[in-house]
């Protein structure tokens, strides 16, 4: 995928995510406050205008592009988690203007670390990291058995409705969810369900793309 693949990649993953404005809120309304739709459509509003306006020669500079924008304009715990995963994610790689599947899955890779240490939350806590840990073991497992980015991606999504599932079973040790103790119970977590948004999307536009 060429920088400018991967920007209307991240176009269509916008619209998904200002879309999803109102399903995101009610999901976060259950056991949180509610604003997570909101901080995410804000976000992805700014990302779309900032993706539109300008060309790119580097695929890294589309994830910096979008992570900066997310630091820069969201409020809220998922500002800086949101923000972290696209930064840290081309931090140290060198420039590149083509990524195959083995660059996605090394940059999805390693902000998943950058997450897990800033947020030091772990798989079962009911979090996004639900959904991006498995997202990402899907993307490696995909690489390592030499398939296509189109079907790595659509691993990662599946893997990620997973991840969804299984915040649903979990109770929460981060955010305000976590006052809700056993009674957030039965609800899945908002992070992890825009987590699963993004990934959608991708595999979604892989697949028309990338015949
Ligand atoms: P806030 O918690 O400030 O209201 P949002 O509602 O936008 O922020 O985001 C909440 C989401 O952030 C949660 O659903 C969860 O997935 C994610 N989250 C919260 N704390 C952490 C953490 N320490 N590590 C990873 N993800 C977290
Ligand atoms: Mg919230």
């Amino acid at each position: 995928m060429n920088a400018e693949e991967t920007r209307n990649m991240f176009i269509a993953v916008a619209k998904r995510m200002i879309d999803s404005e109102e399903y995101l809120t009610e999901i976060d309304h259950a056991i949180g406050d509610g604003d997570h739709g909101i901080g995410m459509a804000i976000g992805f509003r700014q990302i779309k205008i900032n993706l539109e306006s300008r060309s790119f020669t580097y695929v890294n500079e589309v994830f910096h592009t979008i992570g900066m924008t997310m630091l820069e304009v969201m409020g809220g715990a998922s500002g800086v988690l949101f923000g972290t995963l696209f930064i840290s994610g081309i931090i140290g790689l060198e420039e590149k203007k083509e990524f195959e599947l083995s660059d996605f899955a090394e940059v999805f890779s390693q902000a998943l670390q950058a997450l897990k240490s800033r947020g030091r939350a772990k798989v079962g806590d009911k979090t996004m990291v639900d959904a991006l840990e498995p997202a990402v073991k899907a993307l490696q497992d995909a690489q390592e058995r030499g398939v296509g980015i189109k079907e790595a991606f659509f691993a990662a999504a599946a893997a990620a409705a997973d991840g969804v599932e299984y915040t649903k079973r979990c109770m929460a040790s981060f955010g305000r969810a976590k006052y809700y103790k056993e009674k957030a119970i039965g609800h899945q977590d908002a992070g992890a369900t825009s987590v699963f948004l993004i990934f959608d999307e991708m595999s979604r536009f892989i697949a028309k793309e990338k015949q």
